[in-house]
Formats: structure tokens, C-alpha cells, sequence
């Protein structure tokens, strides 16, 4: 039964981690921050069907800050806008999480809201010397919510 799975979904949240249901960094959708909003850009933003999009500066590994596709309002695309112009008006914040943060708490902080629904996650390198953060996917409420219910959610 439908209701079995969901309870059975929801008690195994403290099993699984966000590195289990995450999109990994290589199969995400980004632009770098240099980027101009010009006809082309915005056409592939608008076909690439997301409403998130992070925003990364140099290396895809470094996300500087995201772009949502109701920020693109106000933008002509005759206007060659500079994504970095726009992000530094809207400065949108990255929510981080570690690769082994279980995902009831992640739920958890997810139902909050105060952090959005978009979490990018993190792994430590331990070298040498000082640890390094590295980016290694993202994760949103519907990646969660599908592990929940054992379901895929067909996006509309
Ligand atoms: P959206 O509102 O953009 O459809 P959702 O939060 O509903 O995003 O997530 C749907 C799925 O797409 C999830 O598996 C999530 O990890 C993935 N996802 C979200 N944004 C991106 C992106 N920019 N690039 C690649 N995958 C993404």
C-alpha cells in the first residue's frame, strides 16, 4: 500500500544521506558568472527547465551565488546584461550542507525556509594541510521528498 511505502520512506530518511539522492556537480546546469544575458544565454537558461540556476566563478566547484528564473523578469535580452550585474543586485545566498547530513535533518532545514529549498553539497578533503571544502552536487526539497515517498515526481 501507498501509505506503507510513504511511512516506511519517511522512517528511512535517518538512513540516507544527501550524497545518496543528490545531483552530482557534472550533471547540473550552471552558468559562470561572466556570462552575458543575451538572447542565446537566456534561451538555453529557459530550455534547460530549471528554476534554480547556480551561478559559479571560475571553476564549476565554486559557486558564487544563484540565479532564479523569476530574476530574469525585468531583463530584455537586447540589452546584453551582465549576469554578474544582475547577481549583484539580487545576491542571492548558497545554502552548503555536507555530504553526510542525513536527510531528515535535511528536511528539517529545508521546512524552515529561511535558506531556500537548494542546498549545495560538500565534501571535505582532509590533506596535508588545512581541509579543503570541494562541491561535489545539489540537493533540493524534491530530491528529499521523492526518497520519502519512493517515488519519482514527473516535473511539469
Ligand atoms: P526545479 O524547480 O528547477 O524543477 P526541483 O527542486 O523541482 O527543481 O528539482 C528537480 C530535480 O532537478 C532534482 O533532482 C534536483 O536535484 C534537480 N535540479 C534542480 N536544479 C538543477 C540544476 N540547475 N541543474 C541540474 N539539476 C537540477
Amino acid at each position: 500500500k501507498e501509505e506503507v511505502n510513504i511511512i516506511s520512506g519517511a522512517l528511512d530518511l535517518r538512513k540516507k544521506t544527501v550524497k545518496d539522492v543528490m545531483t552530482k556537480l557534472k550533471d547540473c546546469f550552471m552558468l559562470p558568472i561572466n556570462s552575458v544575458l543575451d538572447f542565446d544565454t537566456m534561451s538555453e537558461i529557459v530550455k534547460s527547465g530549471y528554476s534554480r540556476i547556480p551561478v559559479y566563478e571560475g571553476s564549476r566547484g565554486n559557486i558564487v551565488t544563484v540565479l532564479f528564473i523569476k530574476d530574469l523578469a525585468f531583463v530584455d535580452p537586447d540589452d546584453n546584461t551582465p549576469l554578474r550585474t544582475l547577481c549583484q543586485y539580487y545576491q542571492n545566498p548558497c545554502n552548503f550542507v555536507f555530504e553526510d547530513v542525513t536527510l531528515d535533518v535535511m528536511l528539517k532545514q529545508f521546512k524552515e525556509g529561511h535558506k531556500g529549498h537548494m542546498a549545495f553539497v560538500q565534501r571535505i578533503e582532509e590533506g596535508d594541510g588545512d581541509p579543503i571544502y570541494e562541491t561535489v552536487g545539489l540537493v533540493t526539497l524534491e530530491d528529499v521528498i521523492e526518497e520519502m515517498i519512493q517515488a519519482e515526481i514527473v516535473d511539469e
